[in-house]
């Protein structure tokens, strides 16, 4: 088996050091245009739990990402002064260049193949692989030249935003808000070393052009943030490094296979910044196409898998959301301040959470029929198959959801989705 894997970024690297750890005799090369240590950026970050998967895959790689990491479990809105901090998170970071270096160094002691400063033209430069996989990131030229195939959407998101370093340590997760005569700014940051912080840093369109920042170089914008965070950063100054403003694209195709290639990571799907999940989407693409050789064997229905796998119909998907948030927002009509929450909680279900009317726990599996109200449409109005639709999405993505609630103090509805 001759696998080509196009771009070493988190995603192709953690691909690679799978496939070769379970299927020694594969013959795989990873091409980078860039040197083994060149890199944009900062750092990242994941959470405890998706360190939690990669112990699972591979001990050696999750203990070198353990060793680099710097770690914190809180997470601080500040704004106007206030700092409202939500604990128990549990985070973990570390340098970008420290990360493809430990996966590198994996990947050499596994066999894999890396060629680096290799631009790959296209897929027709390796006709005689088996399998490519594109991880060729947000800018993929391999989805690019075959949109008529992937058809990809673009959604451009219309918020600026620039990517810069600092060494200002902090403690937490740290999402500063600073009003300016201009419009508001904020700065998303995070350490991820001793003395090394990531500050992304966004802005609406009108607050960026009213700075200016469309005609200004990266050594000129630096001086006019570091006075919009002067008090944040005490001192430090802030470090560019490729910084351009940039608009987040949010990129989704309609199919993530064309033949033996196949699309991960930012090229399959983007993940805006502010969740901070790129890199563990990206990771996590390569063991799901790493489970679908482990479960398929042969690349047409490893790859016919993977493409179906993970997919969840977007359309669906958004009216299930309506269906639960318009649910939590109905029922907190009446509540003095209501609080609308979603989430993730044990066991990777995701969950709508309100403090609303609630609910009488005896009822609770009658919440999902057609037409079971537990409440007098008088009180408040609806269809009555609002449940009933989300969880027929549910179930068709074969997943579960459940609620738990209590009358006068809300209800939190808890879903998965194990997709097909
Ligand atoms: C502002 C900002 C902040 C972010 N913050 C975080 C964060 O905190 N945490 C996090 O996890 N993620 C974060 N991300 C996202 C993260 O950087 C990406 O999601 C992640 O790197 C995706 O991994 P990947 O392997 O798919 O692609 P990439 O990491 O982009 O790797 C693709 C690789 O392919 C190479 N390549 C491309 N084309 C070719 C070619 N033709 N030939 C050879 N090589 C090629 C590129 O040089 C690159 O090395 C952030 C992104 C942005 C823009």
């Amino acid at each position: 088996m001759k696998v080509s894997i196009i771009g070493g970024g988190p995603g192709g690297l953690y691909f690679a050091l799978l496939a070769k750890k379970q299927w020694p005799e594969w013959d795989i090369t990873v091409l980078e245009r860039n040197r083994p240590d060149d890199t944009f950026g900062f750092g990242v970050v994941f959470s405890d739990e998706t360190l939690g998967t990669f112990r699972e895959y591979d001990r050696a790689s999750y203990e070198a990402i353990r060793r680099a990491f710097a770690y914190w479990g809180d997470v601080d809105v500040v704004y106007k002064g206030h700092v409202i901090r939500c604990g128990g998170n549990g985070f973990c970071g570390c340098s970008r260049v420290t990360l493809l270096g430990l996966l590198q160094k994996r990947c050499a002691e596994l066999g894999v193949n890396m060629q680096f400063r290799h631009e790959a033209a296209g897929i027709e430069e390796f006709g005689d692989s088996d399998l490519i996989v594109a991880a060729d990131g947000i800018n993929s030229r391999v989805r690019e030249t075959h949109r008529a195939h992937f058809r990809p959407s673009v959604d451009l998101r219309p918020n600026k935003f620039t990517w810069l370093g600092s060494t200002k340590p902090l403690d937490a997760f740290k999402y500063f808000f600073r009003e300016t005569p201009h419009g508001i700014v904020l700065a998303h940051c995070y350490q991820y070393e001793k003395g090394a912080s990531t500050w992304v840093i966004e802005t609406g369109a009108d607050t960026w052009e009213k700075f200016g920042f469309d005609t200004m170089t990266e050594d000129e914008m630096l001086p006019v943030i570091e006075r919009v965070f002067a008090e944040e950063l005490a001192g430090h100054k802030l470090i560019a490094n490729r910084s351009l403003w940039r608009n987040f694209p949010t990129i989704r195709n309609e199919t993530w296979v064309m033949g033996k290639v196949v699309l991960i990571g930012d090229a399959k799907a983007t993940a805006h910044f502010s969740i901070g999940s790129g890199t563990k989407l990206a990771m996590e693409d390569a063991i799901a196409l790493f489970e679908s050789f482990r479960a398929k064997g042969a690349v047409a229905e490893a790859l016919a898998h993977f493409d179906t796998a993970l997919s969840i119909d977007p359309r669906l998907a958004r009216a299930l959301l309506q269906n639960l948030i318009g649910n939590a927002w109905k029922f907190t009509q009446k509540t003095g301040t209501p609080r609308i929450e979603f989430g993730v909680g044990p066991e990777s279900a995701f969950c709508v959470r309100d403090n609303g009317a609630g609910f009488d726990m005896a009822y609770k599996d009658k919440l999902f029929g057609a037409f079971q109200r537990l409440h007098s449409p008088d009180e408040f109005p609806g269809t009555g198959i609002g449940l009933a639709t989300a969880q027929r999405i549910v179930r068709r993505h074969g997943g579960q959801i459940w609620a738990e609630g209590a009358i006068g103090t809300g209800a939190c509805f808890h879903f998965t989705l194990q997709p097909r």
